[in-house]
């Protein structure tokens, strides 16, 4: 049996973030209750046209939007429903994505009962004021509270999100955020830099120049002291953004990185199965007046060749720290020529017998996937 991640898509939020970009909306009750039994009958028609039969999950992933914000009575049932329509491992990591002002020990303790093996916090920062300007609906006190509760419910695999470079951030005050996290001691943390996304109050205020925003180096700097102060704290990185204590690197993310199999059910979601890039549409209405039709709701799919997911391999791979074996490039002429000049250019390295970005070539991931593609 082929071993498969399973994302479910949850895009409900508490209120939208100033700077989100993904396909959102306020929860309310009817359409979030639909988009649920829609979610359900998904998954099924998943597991009945085969998709279940030859596979293995070996990780779940509730993301979202929210996940958290729904009743705890229906994410136990929906991780049920997976367990009964699908083959799961024995040990599977099912994560789930927590909004600090959405979970209590009311609902951690059900939570951790239903299987959930690892919470990933959005705290985003612990500076009250650069909450307020992100549009987060609760304080650092509160984050700090829901990861205590969530301690205390038993959860002993705790990841922490941070968004760095924010307008008017200081690198004091992102050091301030650091240590705060350090001090809870969670088991994971991933730093992602704000982007101006089209269509966010944060890409509004930008325009009419109201925001502002660090440089690129300045950038570069909240990230390298993110990098120094994780690594004294004794966190390793083993992705680009992501830093974990030895045993506790997400297994459902380095499947991405490793080319794995996905099945992504839910609004917009991406899966990549048999080598077919297959996605869900964005439309709410759409998509669930295709589950009412029992049709998937996919709006696209394109199937890769061999070459072409052998690049993916590489770029993909090479996000990780531990970097891709050799071989991966070695056999190929031109994928061995753009590493030699990216070796030359001190983008890659090899480190026994495996290509690795470099310090400067972390900065320049992009241009690094690019020269392969
Ligand atoms: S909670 Fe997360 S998904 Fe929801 S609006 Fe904020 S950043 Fe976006």
């Amino acid at each position: 049996m082929k071993p498969t991640g399973l994302y479910i898509d949850f895009p409900f939020c508490v209120a939208r973030c100033a700077f989100c970009g993904f396909s959102v909306q306020g929860y309310r009750e009817r359409p979030a209750m639909r988009y649920a039994a829609a979610l359900e009958k998904e998954l099924c028609l998943h597991a009945k046209n085969t998709e279940g039969e030859h596979r293995q999950i070996t990780s779940i992933y509730l993301g979202g939007g929210t996940p958290t914000r729904y009743p705890v009575e229906l994410l136990t049932r929906l991780l049920s429903l997976c367990r009964e329509q699908f083959h799961v491992a024995s040990d599977p990591e099912i994560s789930i994505e927590a909004h600090p002002a959405t979970i209590n020990r009311a609902n951690l303790i059900p939570l951790r009962e239903a299987g959930i093996t690892r919470l990933s916090i959005g705290v985003q920062s612990f500076s009250d004021q650069q909450l307020r300007g992100l549009g987060r609906n609760h304080t650092a006190q509160e984050a700090k509270e829901a990861f205590r509760a969530a301690r205390e419910a038993g959860f002993h695999n705790i990841g922490i999100d941070l968004i760095y470079a924010l307008p008017n951030q200081t690198v004091g005050e992102w050091e301030e955020t650091l240590q705060a996290t350090i001090a809870l001691s969670p088991e994971h943390i991933a730093l992602y830099a704000l982007s101006i996304e089209e269509g966010t109050l944060f890409h509004k205020k930008n325009e009419a120049g109201h925001l502002s925003l660090p440089s690129e180096e300045e950038g570069i700097t909240f990230y390298e002291t993110a990098r120094t102060t994780l690594k004294q704290a004794g966190y390793a990185q083993y992705e680009i953004s992501n830093f974990a204590r030895p045993g506790y690197a997400s297994r459902h993310n380095l499947l991405y990185w490793n080319r794995g199999e996905i099945l992504a059910v839910g609004l917009a979601a991406h899966s990549y199965l048999n080598r077919e890039h297959r996605e869900n549409t964005d439309s709410l209405p759409a998509y669930l007046e295709q589950l009412a039709s029992d049709r998937l709701p996919l709006v696209n799919s394109k199937t890769v060749d061999l070459r072409e997911e052998e690049i993916d391999k590489v770029i993909f791979g090479l996000r990780k720290s531990e970097g891709i074996p050799l071989r991966f490039v070695s056999h190929d002429p031109a994928l061995k020529k753009t590493a030699d000049r990216l070796i030359e250019d001190c983008l890659i390295q090899v480190e026994d017998s495996r290509l690795q970005l470099t310090d400067k070539g972390i900065h320049l991931a992009d241009e690094v996937a690019v020269a392969f593609l």
